[in-house]
């Protein structure tokens, strides 16, 4: 049976809105690349152009941080009180509100995601985040420290600076927040750099920015390639901070750029390669269905995929004939089509590198049960893919596939599914399915990873801290682990009156 396919000639049931905007946008303008190239964005459900979006590089990364560098040092944002910081965002939270379905359609168009994800999932968790880190804005502060040796202090928490945001195509609107609003709240300037792949929805929040009321210069946006603007930004000696999510082998050259120039701190949330670990206690209909989501949600691009789903043995017949089925019944087409659950792959390099890896789990001896192939149509579809009696040595299990493509594999023992679920390099994101409260702890304490699911999955929350063991990065987004990456501590200490300093 092929799995469904909806009508890729169904009428859009949303209006696709105007491309209004494709320049760079620094110090509160819109305007050209400095060599005034521009670039073809692709709408990857049927491989054609969308728009041509200013390419920037080094120049212009240049005249976004000297703007940035401008409004920190002289400019209000920095200087505002908390609860001021706090209005102008609120405002622009109520701006995304307003304009959920425009920006949940420029992803849709640009990234092949589901229309109707971006405008009840993504997009309001936008706003969700805005709306949180609003809230944060006029409570930072330090602590009182009573010293010895006769002396008094404080510390006090200042924004670290102008912020370098290099962001992928996976999550748009989202990573975008993620971001952004923790390091507004801070009183931070930045220059973002959204993936060249998904450039809309960036561009459209510095406008709702302008709106909001947020001050030239404060929020920059220079769309451009990795290998040049991004590039620029992570060696640049005038960013003291770079917030990167991406490849762990990006990530990597991002870390020495670095190093090898003012030797600012980074941030890094990079791959994974999550566990899915279900154990034969479970409601197996139900827990198949959220196994289906947790290794094909968003097409599989999706960093805490659960792509390795360990099965306990005495279930796992049963849960493969059900997750086959559900694969097998996944509608795939038009990201805009409501009854559609799975969209394209973002483009055509990702989508060969989605089938090569299928190619390999062939290859390698898994039973393919479902999927394995392209869909029969323009653009870069690709069938839900199911692959059973995967082992850890295969390259499907261990390296990210980023794409619909779910690996199982058959486990024993708590014991041996712990150190088979730790034996990746990766360490993002895992889920545990048991109504074993016992099992339930001691695997989730055992897990190497910086999140844990039980009994459900995507479980993400704006005060929920977010990130990586191991290859999978460091430091944490959402929650108030997030801000205090943007803030730094300086401590002031003064003698007191009886001190022998006087
Ligand atoms: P993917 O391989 O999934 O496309 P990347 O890690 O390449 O993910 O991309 C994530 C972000 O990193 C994008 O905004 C991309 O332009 C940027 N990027 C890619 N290469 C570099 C680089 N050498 N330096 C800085 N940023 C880069």
């Amino acid at each position: 049976m092929a799995p469904a396919q909806s009508n890729g000639d169904a009428e859009h049931h949303v209006k696709i809105p105007k491309i209004k905007f494709t320049k760079l946008f620094i110090n509160g303008d819109f305007v050209d690349s400095v060599s005034g190239r521009t670039f073809e964005t692709v709408d990857p459900s049927n491989g054609e152009v969308i728009a041509r979006v200013a390419e920037g590089d080094k120049e212009d990364v240049d005249s976004a941080v000297k703007a940035a560098r401008e409004a920190f040092d002289h400019g209000p944002w920095p200087r505002l009180s908390g609860a001021e910081r706090q209005k102008i965002m609120l405002k622009l939270a109520d701006l995304i509100e307003e304009n959920v379905d425009e920006i949940a359609a420029l992803d849709a168009l640009e990234g092949g995601k589901l229309f109707t994800e971006g405008k009840y999932v993504d997009v309001p968790s936008a706003v969700r985040d805005f709306r949180y880190y609003a809230g944060t804005a006029d409570k930072i502060h330090g602590t009182t420290l009573k010293m010895s040796r006769g002396l008094q202090g404080y510390t006090l928490l200042e924004p670290i600076g102008v912020v370098g945001h290099i962001i992928p195509w996976n999550f748009p609107a989202q990573m975008f927040s993620l971001k952004v609003a923790p390091a507004l709240a801070a009183g931070c300037t930045m220059v973002v750099k959204p993936a060249e792949q998904t450039n809309l929805s960036a561009l459209f929040y510095a406008h709702l920015s302008k709106l909001a009321g947020v001050p030239d210069g404060v929020l920059n946006i220079v769309t451009g390639f990795g290998r040049t603007a991004g590039a620029a930004i992570s060696s640049h000696m005038d960013i003291d901070k770079v917030s990167f999510t991406g490849s762990t082998e990006v990530g990597r050259l991002i870390m020495q750029a670095a190093a090898a120039s003012n030797l600012k701190p980074v941030s890094l949330e990079l791959g994974g390669k999550s566990p899915f670990i279900v154990f034969d206690d479970v409601d197996v209909d139900q827990i198949a269905g959220l196994a289906l989501a947790a290794s094909t949600f968003n097409k599989g691009e999706i960093c805490v995929a659960g792509s390795r789903v360990f099965v306990q043995e005495g279930i796992y017949d049963k849960f493969v004939e059900k997750v086959v089925e559900k694969a097998k019944a996944k509608v795939v087409g038009d990201p805009f089509d409501p009854n559609v659950q799975q969209g394209p792959q973002v483009s055509k390099t990702h989508y060969e590198r989605v089938l090569s890896y299928i190619e390999h789990g062939k290859r390698e001896g898994a039973t393919l049960l479902a999927g394995g192939k392209p869909l029969d149509r323009k653009g870069y579809f690709i069938e839900p893919t199911i692959f059973a009696d995967v082992t850890d040595d295969m390259i499907i299990a261990k390296e990210e596939i980023f794409g619909p493509v779910m690996c199982i594999l058959k486990f024993k023992s708590v014991e041996e599914v712990i150190e088979r679920a730790n034996s990746s390099k990766y360490g993002l994101a895992a889920g545990i399915m048991t109504n074993n409260l016992n099992i339930a702890n001691t695997v989730s304490r055992s897990v190497k990873s910086g999140v844990i699911w039980i009994n459900c999955y995507f479980a993400f929350d704006s005060d929920a801290p977010f990130g990586g063991y191991k290859m999978s990065g460091f430091d944490r987004e959402m929650g108030m682990e997030s801000l205090s990456k943007y803030l730094q501590v300086k401590t002031i200490a003064t003698p007191v009156y009886n001190s022998p300093w006087l």
